[in-house]
């Protein structure tokens, strides 16, 4: 199996073991991986996503950082007579599926022998890369903006790493990061190509639990489109292995406060008046770095963005925890657009959907949520 990073923008190549995490041009870099030699499943005995090691581009493969993250399960949970399948992506060792690509970006970064890493994130992938950073023995700052929740907050420092607070927007802090990023390697779940190798493993279980059958639409939440586009990602590699026929529709969920993407047909990402004020403060990010290429797989596979309300939020958020899920208001994000699918679309057939982060991340919101 053959990889390479390649840059969007010049399409300049660099081998996988370069130590670069954007193009000399300023591009954002991708993980090419040649699968047209590749004729059957391969998976190996290890534990949680490392079965799938065969198709996980690294620098070294002798070198994995892990905390035994992967195969979580899918529930099957009924609304009004409708089947949704709600996969638990809150159950990984820091609570996120973002551990899902910290996993497989730090393994890659330990076995480049860097010693030192900056990262920006709005809490959860701010947790899993100091979680992963403190197994690997690799120093980690991370910025996040000063209104992130107190628990993620004490996650983040309790790993070790170090918490800079950025008065703002979650792009203020981005900005402030990326000046940090001159001196340091930026391990950012949106910039660095390695993450997305971690959360398109989503994918290969959906259709190893779902033996093939799989859902005619994968229902996410999206902000910087870490996970959408893994799965993306995913669903691409078995299709060019030739083991799906194709992928299954994809449907982003963004807060209506925060829903730059819904505007994707007119391809303008920039100047949309946006309050980031919602209670999903895991998503509300107004420029998504990669917003090409969320809406280039919205285009390939007939995709949607679906706007949620607040209160269809705060909803979602009472059906799971009356069902005994305890997710963070973020991580309800999914069944909202679900939910919201389902009465647009009654006929659709077979839907899944992810809780993404868990709710001891966000115990204030979700009480401020249940008081009222
Ligand atoms: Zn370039």
């Amino acid at each position: 199996m053959n990889s390479f990073l390649r840059c969007l923008s010049c399409h300049a190549v660099y081998a996988i073991n370069e130590p670069i995490w954007k193009c000399a041009c300023g591009g954002l870099l991708d993980i090419e991986v040649d699968f047209s030699r590749t004729k059957q499943w391969e998976i190996v005995k290890f534990p949680g996503l490392w079965k799938y090691l065969p198709f996980i581009p690294l620098p070294d493969k002798s070198i994995i950082i892990t905390l035994g993250e992967g195969q979580t399960p899918i529930i099957r949970y009924l609304y009004k007579n409708q089947e949704i399948l709600i996969k638990q992506e809150q159950l990984f060792p820091t609570g996120s599926y973002k551990d899902r690509g910290a996993a497989v970006m730090i393994s890659a970064i330990r076995a480049m022998g860097i010693r030192s890493v900056v990262e920006d994130s709005s809490g959860n992938a701010g947790c899993s890369v100091a979680a992963y950073c403190a197994k690997a023995g690799i120093d980690c700052s991370i910025y996040v903006p000063a209104s992130t929740s107190p628990a993620k907050l004490m996650q983040i420092s309790a790993y070790g790493a170090r918490v800079v607070k950025v008065e703002g927007t979650r792009e203020d802090t981005a900005r402030m990061v990326l000046s940090a990023a001159s001196q340091n390697y930026y391990a950012s779940h949106s910039w660095n190509p390695f993450f997305f190798q971690g959360t398109k493993t989503f994918a290969y279980e959906v259709w190893e639990q779902t033996e093939g059958k799989l859902p005619d639409a994968i229902i996410l939440p999206v902000g910087n489109g870490t996970l959408f586009l893994g799965v993306y990602k995913g669903f691409h590699d078995l299709l060019s292995m030739g083991l799906i026929e194709k992928i299954p529709r994809m449907v982003g969920v963004q807060a209506s406060l925060c829903a730059p993407l819904s505007h994707w047909e007119k391809l303008d990402l920039g100047g949309i008046p946006i309050d980031v004020n919602t209670i999903a403060e895991g998503i509300a990010i107004q420029k998504p770095v990669r917003g090409a290429q969320i809406i280039e797989a919205l285009h390939q596979t007939h995709g949607m963005i679906l706007e949620v309300e607040e209160d269809e939020i705060e909803m979602a958020l009472r059906l799971a925890v009356e069902q005994g899920f305890f997710v963070e208001p973020t991580g309800v994000v999914g069944l909202a657009g679900t939910i919201q699918y389902l009465k647009r679309f009654p006929e659709v057939g077979k839907v899944l959907t992810a809780f993404t982060g868990h709710g001891l991340k966000s115990p204030e919101k979700i009480l401020s949520v249940l008081s009222h």
